[in-house]
């Protein structure tokens, strides 16, 4: 019997390469957008339209929670003008990952992962231990994946082409939007 997996999918082009390569490994996969960190609502809209895309093209299906930009703020408060790549992405990567765990326990995954690390600008190291935290305090094991390695940027832009989807010039939140990802 295949294994199942939760799949965090931070955008649609970053899915193009961890979901078939997942699949292709034997996994039972099913996806999960956050989301509510995306500013503003027609960017998260945009971004959700291009998960569909990704996820239906996989025949995976993806859990997509209520858009709840304000919560995401709350969790970030206190840590708006860090910088990119600073202690408010951390945390953010851990509100996403904490959502994320919970939803694969209601699914009844055993396994997690992330999308996160096909990004060639993510600090791949701590995001695979912020995953290890996360998963392992809620009694799941995480599937440590650096999906940049072997050309896996360079092959989403690849497919991301293919299938048309949207691709985003910041990370996502509104104190990103002066930066590029
Ligand atoms: S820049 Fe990206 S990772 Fe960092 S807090 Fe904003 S949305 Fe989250």
């Amino acid at each position: 019997m295949s294994k199942k997996i939760l799949l965090h999918i931070c955008c649609a082009p970053d899915g193009t390469v961890p979901i078939p390569d997942l699949l292709n490994e034997g996994w039972e996969v099913y996806g999960f957008f956050y989301g509510s960190n995306i500013h503003p609502l027609d960017e998260y809209l945009r971004r959700l339209n291009a998960i569909r895309i990704v996820t239906a093209h996989n025949g995976i299906t993806c859990t997509i929670p209520d858009y709840l930009p304000g919560d995401w703020l709350k969790e970030i408060h206190g840590l708006e003008s860090e910088p990119e790549g600073g202690k408010r992405c951390a945390k953010c990567f851990t509100v996403q990952l904490e959502a994320s765990a919970h939803e694969a326990i209601r699914l009844g995954c055993e396994y997690m992962s992330t999308t996160l690390t096909i990004s060639p600008h993510k600090n791949v190291k701590l995001i695979n231990e912020i995953g290890e935290s996360v998963s392992s305090s809620h009694g799941l094991k995480w599937e440590s994946r650096i999906w940049r390695k072997n050309n896996g940027f360079l092959r989403s832009v690849k497919i991301s082409r293919e299938l048309g989807l949207y691709r985003q010039n910041y990370c996502g939140c509104t104190f990103s939007i002066t930066h590029t990802v």
